[in-house]
């Protein structure tokens, strides 16, 4: 029944007794040698590997890109400017337009030929994306919405349609097309420092966003009417980068767009009752709109609520101006400096409102167009939604830079450009729209969240990648995962228990326990389950690490120091890993290796709890208490039977000697001797470690997810207080999969649970609590109810025999 540990110091045998052991093992009982299971895989995880720095996965830091992960003195990027005229044929679905492209070397090297981005090629029957498509994974769940879309892709003549490549002075550039790139010869090498000017005319259809999902598209209403969503609409610049020299990995569909800063001048020619949102700050008001108009812009930068500057019955009206005769033409004109892209909408059916947002020094207009069907929603919440966006991501980044935002509701389900997005959730037709938190997947286009959210994304997207300008060919998650985790702490801050997607550690249980994982450090295209990959789980993991493990001032300080030193520039993996240890002065390798280059998740447990106490070798006290211990052994079936039997010593005393009558709990003279010399053995030091009243807990926790993670920790006490604490995820830097923690207690312990607040995302509860407890699952029966929503129902007319509430008489 006991179990001796290791003296405290060889010349003083102090023996501890075990008390109180947990349900592991009854008590009395000796403990089994634990074996680890690593015993049979040597190595594989142990906390060395767990552990090991990330040097051999990073690349080497350089002056241009530090070991602090800082952008160095050598740093460089290159620059495009771009002076763009298109024009919109409402009648074709199709875009036409040219483009000049002042393109600044600023690298050290010497460049004979250069990349662009034709995004649009992506939708020629014959691109690598429809080619490559595989089939659904099942016919008899394939939707409506699935099929078309396919059928499309294998039909429409899209691609952009290359008019001619010429220099400034006009003569033609050799240029070669591959696929979604093209490259174009130089008539001689750039050198560093220097500067290439040259044009490229371009057309292409612009596809159906109702059959496509894509990034762009138009929405064709049954009047006739549409809206366009107009992005990748020009042959772009691709990076030129220190780290991969050109980025001109094909466009499949999945992996966004690499880009260079520059400053856009964009000219939109598009019939003349059209109301045009663009990237950049509209130039020529006075050609384009009413003097009401103009002056109810002006009055809504001032204002700190939505203005309109188009009315809904403005819209209204303007939509049911005859659409079949083409009308005249009006050309609008935008400038944007320091973006990386421009994008437009464009359509007669715009309801405009706006408000003005500071942020730091700036004034921003923040600005949304949408149609009469997207109301009431877009008129109670888009705009409010994008000014509450730049106010709360300004907290955790930098002031926001550019003069506007804007959010267009239209075919596309949610994308961001600089300065605009479009974002598609809108109510039923009959106004009513869904705000139950419960139902957020399967409604969110019907849905008030649905839309809060994607808007408080999109618009968010300007700071990720839009102003940090990340690679999103190669890494979805650098923009989507640091997006999604602000997107959080801007809905948590919009309303309380804003049913939030994503964020919460709970809510990726299900996904990192979930068979067919790449590790967040996958290239876009290959990343399995997408949005939990490169949005969920790097939101999760950025909580979780503001939450557990740095602490929100820790945190925050090197996440701003992130932003502020990548603002505007290409960041990559290694800058961001460097960058939030170097500012937090925490070593997060292990972090960075078991969340981002792993695909463990977390399973802690409790194995066994045992208490120990210091036996002060007083006779009498630890005679007393091994009396306790016997008589708390638990009998066996046997001899419970035989007690109450004859027993021959009973009917014949004479047979009992010295030993039946001996009482071993008795203390003997001996006894006092010993403890007597014992004490005189001791230094007053000693005497007071002997005399300590403290309690002794060992609680061995066991890791079955193979993900390291802190160990938050509610210690119950017998006189019903607990305390709350937070053992560092380094407690398994020897052994990953199994460490045993000794507690100094004052008072007894009556229960430990791990992760009480649920911020770890450990994916099985039942073992987290000692004395384990009973699982709870809940579950129900369910039968998806697109028709019904609450507002709806509570317009149905009420049976008139029935009462006021609709509660049967
Ligand atoms: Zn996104």
């Amino acid at each position: 029944m006991f179990s001796r540990l290791r003296p405290l110091r060889s010349l003083l045998p102090i023996i501890l007794f075990g008390l109180v052991a947990s349900l592991a093992y009854p008590l009395g009982g000796q403990p089994l040698p634990s074996k680890p299971p690593e015993a049979a895989t040597p190595g594989a995880g142990t906390g060395a590997a767990a552990f090991a720095q990330l040097e051999w996965l990073l690349p080497t830091p350089s002056e241009t890109r530090l070991a602090s992960g800082a952008p160095g003195p050598l740093y460089w990027q290159q620059r495009a400017d771009y002076k763009i005229e298109v024009r919109l044929d409402d009648a074709k679905r199709r875009i036409e337009g040219k483009e000049r492209i002042t393109y600044q070397n600023r690298s050290p090297h010497t460049l004979s030929y250069l990349w662009l981005q034709l995004d649009q090629n992506r939708f020629r029957p014959d691109s690598d994306n429809v080619l490559t498509q595989t089939a659904p994974t099942s016919f008899d769940e394939l939707g409506y919405d699935d099929l078309a879309q396919r059928i499309e892709m294998s039909q429409f003549q899209g691609g952009f349609e290359i008019g001619g490549v010429t220099d400034a002075k006009g003569a033609p550039l050799k240029a070669t097309q591959v696929k979604t790139m093209m490259r174009i010869d130089l008539p001689a090498p750039l050198p560093p420092g220097g500067t290439f000017v040259f044009h490229v005319a371009f057309a292409f259809n612009v596809i159906d966003g109702t059959k496509i999902r894509a990034r762009t598209g138009y929405e064709l209403f049954k009047d006739g009417n549409a809206i366009y969503e107009i992005a990748q609409f020009y042959p772009r610049m691709a990076a030129y980068l220190d780290y991969q020299g050109w980025q001109h990995k094909q466009y499949l569909g999945s992996g966004e767009f690499t880009l260079e800063l520059g400053d856009y001048d964009l000219s939109i020619d598009v019939p003349e009752d059209h109301v045009v949102a663009a990237t950049g700050v509209l130039q020529n008001q006075g050609e384009v709109l009413s003097a009401a108009e103009r002056e109810r812009l002006a009055r809504a930068a001032k204002s700190d609520k939505p203005v309109y500057v188009i009315t809904p019955e403005e819209a209204a009206s303007r939509e049911k101006r005859t659409y079949v005769k083409e009308p005249g033409r009006k050309v609008w004109r935008f400038k944007a400096d320091n973006v990386r892209d421009v994008a437009f909408a464009s359509s007669r059916k715009f309801i405009w409102d706006a408000m003005g947002v500071q942020s730091g020094p700036n004034r921003v207009l923040a600005m949304s167009f949408f149609p009469n069907e997207g109301d009431p929603l877009w008129s109670q919440y888009s705009t409010e939604a994008v000014a509450h966006t730049i106010e709360t991501y300004s907290k955790f980044t930098f002031d926001f830079p550019y003069p506007v935002a804007i959010s267009v509701n239209g075919p596309v389900g949610g994308m961001e450009y600089p300065m605009i997005c479009f974002n598609q959730p809108r109510p039923y037709e009959d106004k009513t729209y869904w705000g139950d938190p419960s139902d957020k997947d399967k409604t969110w286009k019907r849905s008030k969240y649905g839309l809060i959210s994607v808007v408080i994304h999109e618009v968010g997207h300007n700071y990720f990648p839009m102003i940090v300008n990340s690679d999103e060919r190669q890494w979805t998650w650098m923009d989507e995962g640091l997006n999604t985790f602000l997107q959080y702490l801007a809905e948590q801050s919009w309303e309380k228990d804003y049913p939030s997607r994503r964020g919460e550690p709970k809510d990726i249980v299900s996904y990192m326990v979930s068979a067919d994982q790449t590790p967040i450090m996958t290239n876009s295209e290959s990343v399995l389950q997408f949005g939990n990959n490169a949005y969920g789980k790097p939101a999760t993991a950025l909580n979780i690490l503001r939450e557990s493990i740095l602490g929100r001032p820790l945190f925050d300080f090197a996440f701003r120091q992130y932003a502020q030193r990548w603002k505007f520039k290409h960041p990559t993996p290694a800058d961001f890993f460097r960058t939030m240890e170097d500012a937090s002065g925490v070593d997060l390798d292990w972090f960075w290796r078991g969340w981002f280059y792993g695909t463990g998740h977390v399973d802690v447990g409790i194995e066994r709890v045992s208490e120990y106490v210091l036996d002060a070798q007083d006779p009498d006290a630890a005679k007393k208490r091994q009396k306790e211990y016997d008589d708390a052994e638990p009998k066996t079936l046997s001899a419970e039977r035989n007690a109450p039997l004859p027993k021959r010593i009973e009917a014949r005393p004479e047979l009992a000697d010295f030993y039946n009558k001996l009482d071993e709990y008795q203390v003997t003279p001996k006894d006092y001797a010993d403890y007597k010399k014992l004490l005189a053995s001791l230094e007053p030091a000693e005497l007071e470690v002997l005399a300590s009243k403290k309690r002794f807990f060992t609680v061995e926790f066991v890791n079955r997810g193979g993900l390291v993670t802190p160990l938050p920790l509610r210690i119950s006490y017998a006189d019903g207080s607990h305390r709350d604490l937070v053992i560092p995820a380094e407690i398994w830097r020897s052994n990953a999969q199994r460490v045993t923690k000794l507690f100094i207690e004052e008072k007894e312990i009556t229960g430990i649970e791990i992760d009480p607040k649920l911020e770890t995302a450990d994916s099985d509860l039942s073992n987290n609590g000692w004395p384990a407890r009973p699982g709870k699952t809940r579950f129900q029966l369910y039968k998806p109810n697109e028709k019904a929503n609450p507002i709806r129902e509570d317009k149905e007319p009420k049976d008139p025999e029935d009462g006021k509430d609709g509660k049967p008489n």
